[in-house]
């Protein structure tokens, strides 16, 4: 942290140096540092010494009369730089070599006791540390975090920039988005019963701006979702939003790594220089996910073939499919009990075990309904070793893409912090993702998304069934098992736009009603357009080593999406609702 370009800003009319920058260099001069208790421990009877912080680190203070100087009170110190008396050097401190000798000191502001201690918060409830979360943010750890999203921030800026993105802002009071959440919503005062919307992202106001000539836009975007909170997930959330004019799928792809690349260079100084790619296909059929962690091995194996004519009930399904377990031959019946219950619990009908001995030999309670051939296709599949655990499931290939794809994290996924950065793009999504229960296809990505040029037939061929296997020009970017975010080629041809419109079952009047005004601008001559959006919370999570995007937020919500803080939400007094043409319902449980 020290360095004399640090230096030179960090002067101030209070302080000349930051607590974390001082050095042996610095021996002789007389500074003022400015900053909060974080220890004191007595030193004979006079002098005590205090460790004042600041978010650059602690430094030794050697204070005279000390004794009402407590824990956090806010200190301005001024003294001498000094070597620290032999053999007291503090190895683990950056500033340990040194201390402030001969000090005066000043008390700026007095505190009371921090209602838990500032690094060692292992053991507080998180929803006591939000409580304080101004405390909690002086932790090495939030301080740390914070400015390092600052930094991711500040890359993706300057990438955008430099590959000629324009910075615009989009207003927070909109209509509608289609993003699929739930809207959270604002009453309007001056049109009463009408409401605002909070975008869930910029979408609409970003196709416009192609329309509008821009070219080039970006923003780093707040956007807001009323859905239930979890661990990757708050109800606002902040993405690098992007969208550009006469650019195809691949152009897209290149902006947004340059950008994920600056950004991560920025944090790690290594520079990720290959983002593959895999089809949405590859990535399910091999990873029983659309968002693969390929930090690790056991992808699952194809079996169908092998048990076309098997005696076995249970694997005569349309899709049979295994992973193996490397060292998973260990697990007691209880735990493979319990992994069957598991499996069910996501679906499957059942899951079959078999663990492997000395040899290749399978050991397994369904072992006896299945032919010599059939056990040793299994092992030569799998490529399972002595030691190994196999699991498999039958059923329809969805859902036992589904399972073993949830088997293979629960089993094998390293921590967040091991294996790496693995970033993947996942192309050639389905442009819809089911049938709902009247038969209409439900769009996987949103309604505006290109079909692939080569399956557009498969729109009119009048079976459903077609539908669900036409590929859209939509693409993911997937690190570690997380989706940092996901973008299209848009349509911008009015026909193909209300072709799709007619398959999803929105009437015309429904999509004037509530995009009237895309398609309208669309009218007025819009530039083939395509676009993205990832959230960097959760890449700024993965760069800190964080499984909790609440630990690179300032101020989050908690799970129930409380702020213990501010107490929001809050109710609001009966004046302000009557003005908001408002009435509250009693709670119906
Ligand atoms: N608006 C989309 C989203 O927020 C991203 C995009 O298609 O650009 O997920």
């Amino acid at each position: 942290m020290s360095g004399s370009n640090e230096q030179t800003w960090a002067t101030t009319a209070m302080r000349t140096d930051l607590c974390g920058a001082l050095r042996r260099d610095d021996v002789g001069r007389t500074v003022s540092v400015c900053g909060w208790v974080q220890s004191r421990r007595e030193h004979g009877e006079h002098l005590a010494f205090i460790d004042l912080r600041d978010h650059t680190g602690v430094v030794q203070c050697v204070v005279d009369g000390a004794h009402d100087l407590r824990s956090e009170y806010v200190l301005r110190i001024t003294g001498t730089v000094r070597p620290r008396p032999e053999g007291t050097d503090n190895p683990n401190l950056p500033t340990g070599e040194v201390e402030v000798g001969d000090c005066t000191v000043e008390v700026l502001s007095r505190a009371e006791p921090p209602p838990f201690p500032i690094d060692g918060r292992g053991d507080v409830d998180e929803q006591h540390r939000l409580r304080h979360r101004y405390v909690d943010l002086r932790s090495e750890r939030m301080q740390r975090n914070l400015r390092l999203r600052a930094r991711v921030n500040h890359a993706i800026r300057n990438a955008m920039d430099a590959q000629g993105f324009v910075e615009v802002e989009t207003p927070m009071l909109i209509a509608s988005t289609p993003e699929g959440a739930r809207d959270f919503v604002v009453p309007s005062r001056l049109s009463p019963g009408a409401f605002y919307a909070l975008p869930q992202s910029p979408q609409l106001f970003k196709q416009l701006c192609m329309v509008g000539g821009v070219d080039r836009y970006y923003q780093i975007a707040r956007c807001l979702r009323d859905e239930d909170l979890r661990a990757d997930r708050q109800f606002e959330f902040a993405q690098l939003d992007a969208e550009a004019s006469f650019v195809s799928q691949a152009d897209v792809q290149a902006f947004i790594s340059e950008a994920v690349a600056a950004a991560t260079e920025a944090v790690t100084g290594e520079r990720p220089t290959v983002f593959p790619s895999m089809t949405w296909l590859e990535a399910m059929e091999r990873f029983g996910s659309d968002k693969p962690d390929t930090r690790f091995g056991m992808e699952l194996v194809e079996l169908t073939e092998r048990f076309s004519a098997t005696e076995f009930n249970a694997f005569k399904a349309p899709c049979v499919k295994g992973i193996c377990v490397p060292g998973g031959g260990d697990k007691t019946r209880k735990q493979l009990d319990d992994l069957t219950e598991q499996a069910k619990r996501w679906g499957a009908k059942g899951l079959v075990w078999m663990r492997v001995g000395a040899g290749g030999e399978l050991t397994s309670p369904v072992a006896k309904f299945l032919s010599e051939g059939e056990l040793a296709g299994i092992v030569e599949a799998t490529g399972a070793a002595e030691g190994d655990l196999v699991l498999i499931v039958a059923d329809e290939r969805p859902r036992v893409r589904h399972v073993l794809g949830l088997l293979r994290l629960e089993l094998g996924r390293p921590p967040v912090t091991e294996g790496g950065l693995q970033f993947l793009w996942v192309v050639d999504f389905p442009l819809f993702e089911a049938l709902d229960e009247a038969g209409l296809p439900i769009p996987a990505h949103h309604p505006f998304t290109m079909p692939h040029d080569e399956d557009v037939a498969l729109l009119d061929t009048g079976d459903p069934q077609d539908l669900l296997t036409v590929r859209s020009q939509a693409y993911d970017l997937v690190c570690n098992g997380w989706e940092l975010g996901s973008g299209s080629v848009r349509i911008h041809r009015p026909d193909v736009q209300a072709r799709i419109f007619a398959l999803l079952g929105i009437s015309d009047e429904e999509a004037n009603a509530k995009f009237g005004f895309l398609l309208e601008a669309f009218r007025y001559g819009a530039p083939p357009h395509a676009g993205f959006a990832f959230g960097i919370d959760r890449l700024v999570a993965l760069l800190a080593g964080e499984e909790n995007i609440r630990e690179v937020i300032a101020f989050p919500k908690t799970q129930s999406g409380q702020d213990p803080l501010t107490k929001a939400p809050t109710a609001i007094d009966a004046r302000h609702l009557t003005e908001l043409g408002l009435r509250v319902l009693p709670k119906v449980d």
